[in-house]
């Protein structure tokens, strides 16, 4: 006979296997042996006779079973009839043996059993259809070893497995069935401490483990209460009125109804996804009301500010308009009736009148002159007619042409320049309008007797342009106004000389259209500087205008300052 001598430990799971071990223990010598599954008695007692490392054992937790069953109908109304359920008496005289031991303490049931041979349904019903819920309590004990219930299965069964046999046991009676069998709770019936498989093979292994760890406290014997497990049927216990409160707290329930929250899992998640969507699309469109609130405050604020400029600019221009075209009108009254008087005709007084009517016709053609250029710029029209052009001269001429207005407030003009001549392509017309808008205010704005200065440099590929004047100065909260178009800051001379208000927005305009910049640095009381500052671009082989001759838009520009 073959020796296993290579085997590490041998497992031996069940009885059969058990006895084998023992008649042929050569066999197995010196390798380590662990039964499991053990349930019969007179093996379990030979098997500690050999040098097994441990025996876990099997039992029919019969008297476990009646405890409980007693437990649960403590109080019946009338004597109950508690029946066992075994295979043939052959097989289980000593279950059977045990059952009827236990009839003295539980002296409120008739104890009774019947014996099944397993043959086939017939056999299960006729013997069983006489039970009945109102007066009979049936306690199936399942066949423990495979050994036992493959004998009877296979000689003369038309079962095919324990699990129909199981089934046909719970279809023959309506009685309330206990039983040893798990399967057999999970099909409906009741509830017991069940015979566990999975528990004997998990401390079987968790003792194999402890072994080949070399731990010492290996115990030689698991008896089969510790391997059995206590398991209920849930609905089963609500269709027979069996409280929970009657069964110990370590049972293990099948066919439990789902918890609400897990019943309504998939709605509970759907609403919490509708719920946070909710939410996020609430604030969304919380946060983009009051964006567009925002919005619309903003854009309301600016157009109430649009419409207070235009009402100021409206008062101003009729203002404007009125004042040149009365006196116009009255000074040709005046020399009318002179005429018609046949008055005598003092010459000094016709030329003060007819200055008096050229200034304020200048002064109109300027208003005008404004006017149309803001409109062009806010229709978006910048057409610009660009020359090559001699500009320190042009510049020059530009301020010449001024002196004599300075001279009328005693202000003395100084012009200074880096470069006596630099070519650059611009608009000639824009260009002197820029100079004369920033001088006339330069003089406007300036006491009697001070000093303006026309500086012009050269920085990089930049012509820069500066006019500084020692005059009123702007505040610093006013002073990121005054390029608005229609804004006049109240500084005190701004009523004494008229003005709309359009003279910077149009200067900014006309520096932007040359693709430059424009600045103004100012301090209150002590002057004023606007720096311009220009790239110097050449239109390739074009024609070089020298000595632009002074343009007669001097005395419009100027038309609104009275000396
Ligand atoms: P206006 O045609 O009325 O002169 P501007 O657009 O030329 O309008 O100027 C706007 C305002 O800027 C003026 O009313 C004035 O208050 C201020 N301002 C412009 N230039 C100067 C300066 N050199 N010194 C002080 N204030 C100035």
């Amino acid at each position: 006979m073959e020796i296993y001598p290579r085997f590490d430990a041998i497992v031996l799971s069940d009885d059969t296997a058990a006895l084998f071990a023992i008649k042929h223990k050569e066999l197995f010598k010196d390798t380590p042996m662990f039964m499991t599954s053990i349930n019969d008695e007179g093996i379990i007692n030979e098997a500690k006779k050999l040098d097994i490392e441990c025996i876990v054992e099997e039992n029919s937790p019969i008297s476990q079973n009646i405890e409980i069953i007693g437990n649960i109908y403590s109080k019946p109304t009338n004597k109950l009839n508690l029946i066992l359920v075994t295979g043939p008496d052959d097989i289980y005289p000593n279950e059977i043996e045990e059952f009827y031991s236990l009839q003295d303490k539980y002296k409120n049931f008739n104890f009774k059993n019947v014996t099944l041979l397993f043959k086939d349904e017939k056999e299960i019903q006729s013997k069983l259809k006489g039970f009945n819920k109102n007066k009979d309590i049936l306690f199936f004990l399942m066949p423990t070893s495979f050994s036992n219930s493959k004998k009877y299965i296979s000689s003369s069964t038309n079962f095919s497995s324990m699990t129909q046999i199981i089934k046909a046991i719970k279809d023959s009676t309506d009685a309330p069935i206990f039983t040893t069998s798990r399967s057999g709770i999970e099909i409906g019936m009741i509830g017991g401490h069940t015979v566990d498989l999975y528990k004997q093979g998990e401390i079987t292994g968790n003792i194999i483990n402890k072994f080949f760890n070399g731990e010492k406290n290996i115990p030689k014997e698991v008896k089969g209460e510790a391997t059995n497990s206590l398991v209920f049927n849930y609905k089963q216990m609500i269709k027979y009125g069996i409280s929970r409160g009657s069964i110990s707290d370590d049972v293990e329930l099948v066919s439990k109804p789902d918890s609400i929250l897990s019943k309504y899992k998939n709605i509970i998640i759907l609403s919490v996804i509708i719920f946070i969507i909710t939410i996020i699309f609430t604030i969304i469109h919380y946060i983009f009301t009051i964006k567009t609130n925002k919005e619309l405050k903003e854009a309301k604020k600016i157009a109430e500010d649009a419409n207070r400029l235009k009402d100021s600019f409206i008062a101003n221009i009729s203002h404007e308009l009125r004042t040149p075209v009365n006196v116009i009108s009255s000074t040709a009254q005046l020399m009318k009736k002179k005429v018609d008087n046949n008055d005598t005709i003092n010459i000094e007084k016709i030329n003060s009148n007819i200055n008096m009517i050229e200034q304020n016709s200048y002064r109109l053609t300027r208003l005008i002159n404004n006017i149309i250029d803001v409109t062009k710029s806010d229709s978006g029209e910048k057409s610009l007619i660009l020359q090559n052009v001699e500009i320190i001269g042009l510049i020059e001429n530009a301020v010449l042409s001024v002196v004599p207005f300075a001279e009328a407030k005693d202000i003395n003009i100084i012009f200074d320049t880096e470069y006596e001549e630099l070519i650059m392509a611009v608009d000639i017309d824009k260009i002197d309008r820029i100079i004369l808008n920033l001088l006339s205010n330069a003089i406007k704005f300036s006491n009697n007797g001070s000093d303006v200065l026309v500086n012009l440099m050269k920085d990089k590929d930049n012509l820069i342009i500066e006019i500084t004047d020692f005059g009123v100065g702007i505040s610093e909260e006013n002073i990121e106004f005054i390029f608005e178009k229609f804004t006049q800051i109240d500084n005190g001379l701004t009523r004494l000389n008229e003005g709309s208000g359009i003279g910077l927005s149009i200067v900014k305009s006309f520096v932007k259209m040359h693709k430059g910049n424009i600045n103004v640095k100012s301090k209150l009381g002590k002057g004023t500087t606007f720096k311009i500052d220009m790239p110097i671009n050449i239109i390739e082989n074009g024609k070089i205008m020298y000595n632009i001759p002074e343009m007669n838009s001097t005395y419009i520009e100027f038309s609104d300052i009275y000396f």
